[in-house]
């Protein structure tokens, strides 16, 4: 297959309505993307999955959703009014403006601008935290942030979950939900933006404990991705070192994966230490400790995180998915999504719309519909609509043709090996389920 190229995969996702910039009939706004038909059931699903891996397949895990507008005080006791800024520079020629660690070391080293040459600005640090204010009066004790990760929405409702949750450390709390960071560098389509959503879960530990929960962590996300049918090839471990740790973190690893612009984070996994409870509990005045009955014990306990952009996730989805082979001599574009994700799963046509063929195909589109999320189409060459399909992704198709009104058998076609087999009507959910379960990436 040829590369991959962003502009290959922007205008894909615009064609086919899986992405949309933002306001684009007013010229778009920089940085704000929305995700059309096909991409918001992309998004969902990939959501669905991470939620189901987190919770449901982990006894000691539980959910929460908090509100994106929190107190005040919660971001001084998290560090981030303070330290949640990234260093800016700004060109005096072009006037753009960029992080410093965005710029390629040589140019920086000579103060270059990546962009047109001209000499940049001394550094300057910038607070990521997007600002509001709450109430009719816009003064200081009216401000409000809106949320710059889900994670302390977590952190302060510890103890509620801990005295109304059943759980006992260790545990860990999952959320997913929107998170806004005013972002200097924005290009690469939704892979920074401004807005954006977050996968994240923070497991409490006893702290003699965190090396092997780190590991367990680290080892389960890794695993996560795979099952999500990303592959293996692309992803990789990337530790950081002692200027890219977070001055609260005592380990951190990213996933990365390589995007069509290189090995870039997918998901953070941190050892946060006791620091969050630990200031949480100090600027509210609350107590946060845990008492461990087992133990006999009281103390803070450490956060193992793991922190997945949603966003990112499905631009990671869909640059893995992209491929181009051939079908009846002519060039195909398929997307090759793990069919548990992807945004349809059957779609059902009638070979020709004449005598009666069109009502027995939607007839069994609709029978299908509790089961799984279809797609009828009778418009076109049969060649056409299963182009169509294979381009949005959609791992199986179901013809109705003449035979069907004789024997009540269908042919069901595999959208990677483009192999079709016949099989009874009644047969269709239970393949289909057959084939999700062993589905292997070509
Ligand atoms: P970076 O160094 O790339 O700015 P980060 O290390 O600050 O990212 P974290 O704070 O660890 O990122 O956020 C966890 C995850 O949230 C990231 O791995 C990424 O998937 C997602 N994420 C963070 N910032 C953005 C953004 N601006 N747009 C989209 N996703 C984001």
């Amino acid at each position: 297959m040829s590369e991959l190229t962003m502009d290959t995969l922007v205008s894909l996702c615009k064609r086919r309505g899986f992405v949309y910039q933002s306001s684009e009939i007013y010229g778009g706004l920089t940085s704000a993307w929305d995700y059309g038909p096909l991409g918001v059931e992309l998004k969902n699903n990939i959501q669905r999955f991470w939620w189901k891996q987190m919770t449901q397949l982990h006894d000691n895990i539980v959910g929460l959703d908090a509100a994106i507008l929190m107190h005040p005080r919660v971001w001084e006791a998290s560090g981030h009014v303070e330290n949640f800024n990234d260093p800016l520079v700004s060109c005096k020629n072009c006037k753009q403006r960029f992080r410093t660690d965005a710029i390629p070391e040589e140019l920086w080293a000579k103060r270059q601008c990546p962009e047109c040459g001209g000499q940049l600005s001394e550094p300057r640090q910038f607070n990521l935290m997007f600002k509001t204010h709450m109430g009719p009066v816009e003064d200081s004790i009216s401000v409000v942030y809106l949320r710059p990760e889900t994670a302390q929405g977590i952190y302060v409702n510890f103890k509620n979950v801990v005295q109304t949750g059943r759980v006992k450390v260790p545990f860990g709390i999952a959320q997913v939900g929107k998170a806004f960071r005013n972002e200097i560098t924005t290009k690469n389509f939704i892979f920074r933006t401004c807005e954006f959503e977050q996968m994240e879960m923070q497991f409490f530990i006893h702290p003699s404990e965190d090396g092997k929960w780190f590991d367990y962590w680290k080892a389960e996300r890794f695993e996560y991705y795979k099952k999500l049918g990303v592959r293996e090839s692309r992803l990789r471990f990337h530790q950081h070192g002692p200027d890219e740790l977070a001055f609260y973190a005592k380990v951190a690893f990213d996933i990365q994966y390589e995007f069509p612009f290189g090995w870039k984070e997918l998901e953070g996994i941190h050892n946060r230490t006791d620091y969050d409870l630990r200031r949480h509990g100090e600027f509210s005045g609350k107590d946060l400790t845990y008492l461990d009955d087992g133990r006999n014990e009281r103390f803070t306990p450490y956060v193992i995180e793991t922190s997945a952009g949603l966003t990112r996730t499905v631009l990671t989805v869909l640059s893995d998915a992209y491929d181009e082979d051939e079908a009846e001599g002519e060039k195909r574009v398929v997307l090759r999504f793990h069919p548990a994700i992807a945004p349809v799963t059957v779609g059902v046509f009638p070979l020709v719309k004449k005598d009666g063929l069109a009502e027995l195909a939607r007839d069994i589109e609709v029978g299908l519909r509790e089961d799984f999320s279809t797609f009828y189409d009778q418009g076109g060459a049969i060649g056409r609509r299963y182009r169509r399909q294979d381009e949005a992704g959609t791992p199986y198709c179901v013809t109705i043709d003449y035979q069907t009104k004789e024997d009540r058998t269908v042919t069901l076609r595999f959208r990677d090996s483009m192999q079709q087999v016949r099989i009874k009507i009644e047969e269709i959910p239970a393949a289909i389920r057959k084939a999700t379960k062993e589905y292997q990436r070509v």
